[in-house]
């Protein structure tokens, strides 16, 4: 009996609670979503086992004719999707795909301009000890402390001060929209390449419901697992004419074989993204984002200290404020974790605490609406979270918290089949 439970009932115990986890609490965790039973069919599949490197019609491996089927049909729906003239899928992570874009466009010790990773930047845009920092020379753009959104005219002072050869846009934690338009003018002002990293919000882009960077940059990274609801892994996009570069640097430059499996998953995904479904719930994803940010600013909450970065959303996230609050970012994450719902916690900009500590939440709504939830469900879920931020908070409202939770897990079953 090879099956995963009698082989290793280890390992299989572990993937079972993670299940239970999933189902019967509300994941709310802006980065994360339920990938369809299709994308892990995909992603469980035999095409583990092909070594494939190269690209399709070009492999240094026999045998890959199939393969060479999966990787074209992602690469078509995916330049199709985001109305892309290059594409490559390969990248194993965000991470790496952001590893490979620069390596394509920059040589060592180049400057790159890129978001303050404590003003919601990402690791890869230039973060001290992430490769991106130590191999290149970074200056980093803020947002404005009274708007919440990106400084544009600090940006343009800096990239004319600095004369980067990149310049990133992108973001982790913001929770609005950036001005693509202005980025490519001043990019142009000062000869550098622009790359946006449209990880968080692709998914929107995809049902056009969010700005495309795409007629802006010169390179679009992503990855396949968050708004996008596929499986994890990263995403290229180019002009044509940086193709070469950009596939010559994630292979041989970055990676080895490519994984044809996830290759196969992120197919799926693309091909369910270009569908009216995929539009309607990335619609409920922002709607439950809009009343949660709404929930957080009515005036009991105001009074408990929460508010929320930039006065609301245009995206699929809330960036909550706690710095008049009595709990800090960790005793509010671990608040909501105690009544059934996950989320993290999140530096605002300027935070007075530390970074394992912090004065905010992210919370993101992906994940709830790819799970089902309608508007009513997100105004529940809203006002547990409201009050359970309230300060005096006592075991029995905790209890009953936990019940309003549990209840919103059994009304949207997950996974039912597995
Ligand atoms: N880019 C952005 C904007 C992200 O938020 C993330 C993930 O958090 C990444 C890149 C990295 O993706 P991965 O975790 O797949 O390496």
């Amino acid at each position: 009996d090879q099956t995963l439970h009698s082989l290793d009932p280890e390992i299989a115990a572990a993937v079972d609670a993670e299940l239970h986890r999933q189902q019967t609490t509300l994941e709310m965790i802006a980065s994360e979503n339920f990938a369809p039973v299709a994308v892990m069919a995909a992603q469980g599949s035999v095409l583990t086992n092909k070594y494939a490197e190269g690209y399709p019609g070009r492999r240094y491996y026999g045998g890959c004719e199939h393969v060479d089927v999966v990787e074209q049909i992602a690469i078509d729906r995916v330049k199709a999707l985001f109305g892309a003239e290059h594409a490559n899928v390969q990248p194993h992570s965000g991470a790496q795909a952001n590893a490979a874009a620069m390596a394509a466009l920059l040589e060592p010790g180049d400057t790159i301009l890129g978001l303050d990773l404590a003003h919601g930047g990402h690791l890869t845009h230039g973060m001290r000890i992430n490769f991106s920092g130590r191999l290149y020379h970074v200056a980093a753009y803020h947002v404005d402390g009274e708007t919440g959104r990106v400084d544009m005219e600090e940006v343009e002072r800096l990239a004319k001060e600095h004369r980067p050869r990149l310049i990133v846009a992108g973001w982790s934690a913001h929770a609005r929209h950036l001005d693509f338009p202005g980025f490519r003018r001043i990019a142009d002002e000062v000869g550098a390449h622009l790359m946006v990293d449209m990880a968080h919000f692709a998914g929107l882009v995809a049902a056009g419901l969010h700005p495309s960077p795409v007629p802006y940059a010169d390179v679009v990274t992503t990855t396949t697992h968050k708004t996008l609801g596929g499986p994890r892994g990263g995403v290229i996009l180019s002009r044509a004419e940086l193709a070469k570069k950009i596939n010559s640097s994630v292979f041989p430059g970055q990676q080895g074989g490519p994984l044809e499996h996830v290759i196969a998953a992120k197919a799926v995904a693309f091909k369910i993204a270009a569908s009216p479904e995929f539009r309607e719930r990335q619609e409920r994803t922002l709607e439950g984002a809009r009343i949660l940010a709404a929930r957080l600013l009515e005036p009991d909450a105001a009074e408990a200290g929460v508010s929320v970065v930039s006065g609301g959303t245009d995206v699929h996230l809330v960036l909550v404020d706690l710095r008049a609050s009595a709990l800090d970012g960790r005793q509010a994450e671990d608040r909501l974790h105690e009544v059934g719902i996950t989320v993290n916690r999140n530096a605002v900009p300027d935070d007075p605490r530390p970074p394992m500590v912090t004065s905010g939440l992210r919370i993101g709504t992906p994940a709830l609406a790819t799970r089902g939830f309608q508007a009513d469900d997100f105004r529940e879920v809203a006002d547990v979270i409201a009050e359970a931020l309230k300060p005096d908070l006592d075991e029995r409202t905790t209890a009953a918290l936990r019940t309003r939770v549990a209840a919103l897990a059994a009304k949207y079953p997950l996974y039912a089949h597995l």
